[in-house]
């Protein structure tokens, strides 16, 4: 077993060696000078303890003193706009002290408990999140219900529209998701009537009876995971394709996984009907045994049958997401604050870096300036899925922007913010963050290595 003397010990924690006899001697462990030495195991929960206790000083002195707080329960899976409007605060002033507190987070984030801490924080108040299968009695519930219609009237009443579906297309591999996606693109691309041409910026808008549906360019599910895991929620419906000749392969069973993770409605679209060796009912099957239950078996789940080659019932896929849009109420003000996310960036040699973002909220306009999570800049043009120069950006759609100092990530959010001070004031904040976490890595990396070494 590898052990590692007391002062050694203390010198890396950078404490006194009298000290660390006292907290080894409070969990129990027997050491008698500084030259003793400790099993390093047990080195590694001194300083895990070390880091906790100053964690918890760090971030709770202040509340500990403060007594009496008006303690919220806001249900789990609550996004910032919804807490806000349970405070009765502007979401935008709530999403700026967020900023100011370091978090990048759009209003249609959920609340999760660092969030939590932040919003609480800057209010002055607690939150806290319910889970919702948690048992809250009817009085508590009676309770909330009062308290965020109260706060409800207090706010202006907000000019809600409906938003065009954001759909992205998942599956196994082979299954026809390419396919799909040109076929929709090359039949349906408000192109015509604009006399463009499809240009790829990583998210197309069709048209299907005057209605836009947008489709995020990059099927499967990497991309979906990866910008859930940064926690942008960016996709309203789901198609899960199957082919009909193969039926349910592992990734349809990831997909459909992630998919009812993250709570988003899925259209089937079980694909290859053109072939002679289809068996769509055996596909239904199979993804019923999986809890999709088509709605001709009495289920809630839509199910088309296409061809995404010839493109039989493509129309009808269409028409179906339109529907579940509809039930879902898809909505967005197109007056606020805009904010939204990043599908794909790079660096272009001539314009520099290039992002192509979908906006959630509110109205994006050239010449606005934008922070994102890792860098900020003045929009300085941006252009649509047809290659157009445009001045404005609604709800749901996909825009190439320009401008920015640095290329961000995708699944990066983004807000309009009113000048340049505030964007560089809160991207210095965000270095000066993650400087500090390089450095406490870097202190804990060593510290395994001496570990290592013994
Ligand atoms: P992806 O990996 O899910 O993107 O699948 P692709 O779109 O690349 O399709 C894989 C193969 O299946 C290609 O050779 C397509 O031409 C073919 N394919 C896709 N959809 C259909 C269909 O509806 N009918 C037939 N017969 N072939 C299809
Ligand atoms: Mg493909």
């Amino acid at each position: 077993k590898r052990k590692i003397r007391i002062y050694e010990l203390a010198k890396m924690l950078n404490i006194e060696n009298k000290n660390l006899l006292e907290i080894l001697q409070d969990l129990g462990v027997e050491a008698k000078s500084h030259m003793s030495s400790i099993d390093t195991d047990i080195a590694q929960i001194v300083e895990e303890t070390l880091r906790e206790d100053k964690e918890a000083k760090h971030g709770d002195s202040k509340e500990a003193t403060v007594t009496a707080k008006e303690v919220i329960r806001i249900d789990e899976g609550s996004t910032i706009e919804r807490v806000a409007k349970i405070l009765g605060k502007p979401v935008n002033l709530v999403v700026k002290e967020l900023i100011t507190a370091g978090f990048m987070v759009p209003a249609s984030a959920i609340v999760n408990d660092e969030i939590a801490k932040a919003i609480g924080k800057a209010f002055n108040v607690v939150l806290s999140i319910v889970p919702v299968e948690a048992e809250v009695s009817d009085e508590e519930k009676k309770e909330v219900a009062i308290q965020s219609e109260r706060k409800r009237q207090q706010e202006p009443p907000k000019k809600l529209l409906p938003r065009p579906p954001i759909v992205t297309v998942m599956g196994h591999v082979d299954h026809g998701k390419t396919t799909l996606l040109d076929y929709i693109r090359k039949t349906n691309v408000t192109a015509k009537e604009a006399g463009g041409i499809t240009q790829h910026i990583g998210a197309s808008v069709v048209e299907h009876n005057s209605k836009k549906i947008v489709f995020l360019d990059t099927p499967g599910h990497e991309a979906f995971t990866s910008m859930r895991a940064r926690g942008a929620q960016v996709t309203d419906i789901v198609i899960l394709i199957v082919a009909a000749d193969d039926g349910v392969m592992p990734q349809t069973v990831e997909a459909l996984n992630h998919a009812k993770a993250a709570n988003v409605p899925i259209v089937v679209a079980i694909n290859k009907i053109d072939k002679p060796n289809a068996k769509p009912d055996r596909v239904k099957q199979q993804l019923a045994d999986l809890g999709l239950i088509p709605e001709e078996w009495g289920g809630d789940t839509i199910m088309v049958e296409i061809s995404a080659k010839t493109g039989l019932n493509v129309d009808e896929l269409l028409e179906m997401i339109l529907l579940v849009a509809e039930m879902n109420e898809l909505v967005a003000d197109y007056e606020a604050n805009p904010e939204g996310v990043v599908i794909e960036a790079q660096l272009d040699k001539g314009k520099g870096p290039v992002a192509t973002v979908i906006v959630q909220q509110g109205t994006l306009r050239r010449g606005d300036i934008l922070l994102f999570e890792t860098t900020w800049g003045r929009v300085r043009a941006m252009i649509d899925h047809l290659g157009r120069n445009i001045k404005e950006v609604t709800p749901s759609l996909p825009a190439e922007i320009l401008g920015l100092n640095e290329v961000p990530q995708a699944g990066e959010r983004f807000v309009r913010v009113e000048d340049e001070k505030e964007a560089r004031d809160a991207i210095d904040k965000y270095l000066e963050k993650k400087r500090q976490q390089e450095m406490q890595a870097v202190k804990r990396a060593s510290l395994e290595e001496l570990f290592e070494q013994m």
